[in-house]
């Protein structure tokens, strides 16, 4: 399977849909898949759909049917339900997890970029470059995404992990940001992590990325090392800032999301020692 964005739409036995109605994904309890055949649904064809990846020879569309009469008892499928794309993380493989997630971000694309910015006429699809545009500057909008860096601070043999404001009781994770116009990822690691508890840090090293569907943000992962300061946090984003050896850590992310990867990876590498 590989990832193409296209417009062009023909009912077909072959076609996968990945159907989302207010929001929600909708999954076949029985057959344990959000990737329901076209040929078993009952469906309006004008409804919003986009197609996202190509599998052999079937073509697989994101649909959206939250403004369509598509009810869920009426389906070639008898098990269907809706389920919230977070609560999904723990029950999909990255692969699975990118692709539904992939789905809602052009999903959320075609319905956010309906009228175009400068003259309010509705865009018109390119589809050639998969991209709408509008013939009053024949601009092109692309799918966009939303870079955001996450952050694990060392300092000897311990960990920097933050409450943010919105996390539950309990719950500390890495520091994150979103990087700004004309900042590079490493700018935006060093004044997030100032402003939110007041330290400087040196030697960043890249450590991963995942794609954060939430609705269309990039998680750029960095680890790096305390330089100077004294833990005052911003008490606004972040509540709660302490160091933490792996002997004494709070509840943190699952290894699904990229900060608990970050530091299941730092305790997994202290646990060597
Ligand atoms: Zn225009």
């Amino acid at each position: 399977m590989y990832f193409k964005r296209f417009f062009e739409f023909k009912p077909n036995n072959n076609n996968i849909f990945i159907m989302y109605k207010d929001g929600k994904v909708i999954y076949d309890l029985d057959q344990k898949t959000f990737m329901l055949e076209e040929s078993f649904l009952n469906y309006e064809v004008e409804c919003t759909k986009i197609g996202i990846a190509i599998n052999g020879k079937s073509n697989i569309y994101a649909v959206d049917v939250t403004y369509s009469n598509f009810q869920l008892n009426e389906q070639g499928y008898t098990s269907l339900v809706e389920y919230d794309l977070r609560q999904m993380m723990s029950m999909l493989n990255e692969d699975d997890l990118n692709l539904v997630g992939r789905a809602n971000q052009l999903l959320h694309w075609l319905k956010s970029n309906k009228h175009c910015g400068y003259c309010g006429a509705v865009k018109n699809e390119d589809k050639k470059e998969g991209a709408l545009f509008c013939s009053c500057n024949n601009i092109m909008t692309y799918p966009t995404i939303s870079p955001c860096v996450l952050c694990l601070i060392k300092k000897d043999n311990q960990i920097l992990l933050a409450r943010n404001a919105m996390f539950p009781e309990g719950l500390f994770s890495v520091l994150a940001g979103f990087i700004e116009t004309s900042e590079t990822a490493e700018q935006t690691l060093e004044r997030e992590v100032e402003e939110e508890v007041g330290l400087k840090v040196k030697n960043i090293k890249y450590f991963g990325s995942q794609s954060w569907p939430f609705p269309s943000q990039l998680m750029i992962g960095y680890e790096c090392e305390y330089a100077s300061g004294e833990i005052n946090v911003d008490g606004i984003e972040i509540v709660e800032a302490k160091w933490f050896g792996i002997n004494n850590l709070p509840k943190t992310p699952p290894n699904s999301t990229l900060s608990g990867r970050l530091i299941n990876s730092y305790i997994a590498d202290r646990s060597k020692l």
